[in-house]
């Protein structure tokens, strides 16, 4: 049978690699759950070449002015805008994200951060530092590549995900063997072409493909400098303690179960567009989501009164209908998965099912694509009378579920808001600033907003606290996560300062 796409092979050497594996997969359409392309599990020993292809092209490309650097990754930024709707559609037959989002937001925001980088190192990003000691004695700093990196992505971003990883690896000189999800990894190949169009040499950026098994091979390979994970925490602590026990660096985007403090002043009409923007962007499938969705005992029928009205605007369907904001979830796993917490929720937490449930959506039925019925596509949910001790209010769902909790002083909000072992971002809707300020000062979590929700540019470094991650990426403080320092001391003072002189 033909499917849709091409299939899909390690990359490395500057090529497609359709000898490296001996097993296969398919990648499914979660709109309709038909298959779209074979993907070719890599081989352990092909693992091992794609590490040596890295390794080999390493030494040129770390000795490459960063200014070299930099145009030719400008180059593979203009290639990705040029190529905008392309690649949006691969990424929406793969993850089931509407094509209004992925040709706006996923391939966008990552050239961004692939032109940030480059503009970055080649307007001097890479310079360390000096400091004069005497009038005779410096220390200079300089930052160092360190090598070849293991780059292990999540299936709900793909292609950002792949970009905010290699975009400051490369520009930074290291190499860079990426293993896309198994769920979504189509977009792999496309971004290895551009790289390749753009004058990327062979082997600087690299792909693997296959599941845990292959991230696992590759996060443990003794030739890798460094491992940049996103994905879940339990992987994370996994991955990590892999990876550290080498003495690699790590940096671990992981998940999280944000707070969305609505304050008693807000807006109530803002204060529901921010909650909605905050729980049912990509099916609800995004890191930062706010799915603890605080608001004042006093606002709360309105707030409920106005949610309800505004969920007629979420708009399921065709995905390539511009109009379409809500897509299927990504894979049967995890539709399963986001259906037994809502079930859950309903059955054992006993919280208030105000819309939503597990019922299969009643616009299914009737849509012109038959076989969109057999895709994950659930319905948009809302609980509400939640406690803090209800699963669905303690664990991260990955899907469209707002958990509703009421709360009567700012500062029991605060403490409640704190009161999980994850921290991955968090914010708050007011007319307050100074309230505003003070709240996110105390807000336990690296990503934080005042009256938005979940925007994410080049400029802003993002990374979790708590067990929600280590380090950060993007922003100036991104590029830091990829090199290495030397201090170098220079006595010119003409004579080995020794205390072993004679006497
Ligand atoms: P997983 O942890 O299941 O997988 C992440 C990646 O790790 C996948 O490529 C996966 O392969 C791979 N993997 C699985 N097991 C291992 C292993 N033992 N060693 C090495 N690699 C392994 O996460 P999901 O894909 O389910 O992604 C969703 C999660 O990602 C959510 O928790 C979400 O919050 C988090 N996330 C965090 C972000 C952040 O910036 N903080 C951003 C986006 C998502 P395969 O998929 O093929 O099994």
């Amino acid at each position: 049978m033909s499917l849709p796409y091409a299939p899909r092979f390690a990359f490395y050497d500057g090529k497609r690699q359709s000898g490296t594996s001996t097993s296969s997969f398919q990648t499914i359409d979660p709109a309709t759950a038909e298959p779209l392309a074979n993907i070719h599990t890599t081989t352990h020993a092909a693992i091992d070449s794609a590490v040596v292809s890295a390794q080999k092209a390493f030494p040129a490309w770390s000795a490459t002015p960063p200014i070299e650097r930099a145009r030719i990754l400008q180059r593979a930024a203009a290639l990705l805008r040029a190529r905008n709707d392309e690649i949006a559609r691969i990424e929406t037959s793969d993850t089931g994200k509407p094509f209004s989002e992925t040709s706006t937001v996923d391939v966008v925001t990552g050239a961004d951060v692939l032109e940030y980088f480059a503009n970055l190192v080649g307007g001097g990003g890479m310079n360390g530092e000096t400091a004069q000691l005497r009038p005779d004695a410096w220390v200079y700093t300089t930052k160092n590549a360190l090598g070849v990196c293991a780059g292990i992505g999540a299936w709900n971003y793909p292609i950002q995900i792949a970009l905010w990883k290699s975009a400051p690896c490369l520009a930074a000189g290291n190499c860079m063997v990426y293993k896309p999800s198994e769920f979504t990894p189509l977009h792999s190949t496309a971004l290895a072409e551009v790289y390749a169009e753009a004058g990327v040499p062979p082997g600087v950026f690299n792909v693997v493909q296959g599941g845990g098994d292959v991230g696992a091979y590759l996060a443990k390979h003794p030739s890798i400098a460094k491992v940049s994970f996103t994905g879940q925490v339990a992987t994370g602590k996994k991955v990590a303690g892999s990876a550290s026990g080498e003495m690699k660096y790590v940096t671990m985007e992981l998940g999280g179960k944000s707070a969305c403090v609505i304050l008693p002043d807000a807006d109530v009409d803002q204060a529901v567009d921010g909650a909605m923007l905050a729980n049912f962007f990509s099916t609800g499938q995004v890191c930062t989501n706010g799915t603890r969705v605080f608001i004042p005992e006093a606002m709360k029928p309105e707030f409920e009164k106005r949610l309800l009205e505004k969920m007629q605007f979420i708009r399921p369907g065709d995905l390539h209908d511009p109009n379409t904001n809500f897509g299927p979830l990504v894979s049967k796993p995890h539709y399963d998965k986001v259906k037994s917490y809502i079930k859950h929720g309903i059955e054992n937490d006993k919280a208030k099912l105000l819309c939503g449930g597990t019922e299969i959506p009643s616009w299914l039925a009737s849509h012109t694509n038959k076989a969109y019925k057999n895709g994950y596509w659930v319905q948009p949910t809302v609980f509400t009378n939640c406690t803090d001790d209800m699963k669905i209010v303690q664990e991260e769902i990955f899907g469209p579920v707002m958990s509703i909790l009421t709360y009567k002083s700012v500062d029991e909000v605060i403490s409640r808001a704190n009161n999980t072992d994850v921290g991955l971002a968090a914010g708050v809707f007011t007319k307050d600033l100074n309230l505003a300020h003070k709240v996110i000062a105390q807000l336990e979590a690296g990503i934080t907003w005042i009256n938005t929700w979940g925007e994410s540019p080049a400029e802003m470094s993002v990374g979790g606290w708590k067990q929600s991650g280590l380090g950060v990426e993007n922003g100036k403080k991104g590029l830091e996560a990829w090199v290495r320092n030397k201090s170098t001391l220079v006595e010119m003072g003409g004579a080995v300062p020794t205390v072993f002189a004679k006497l």
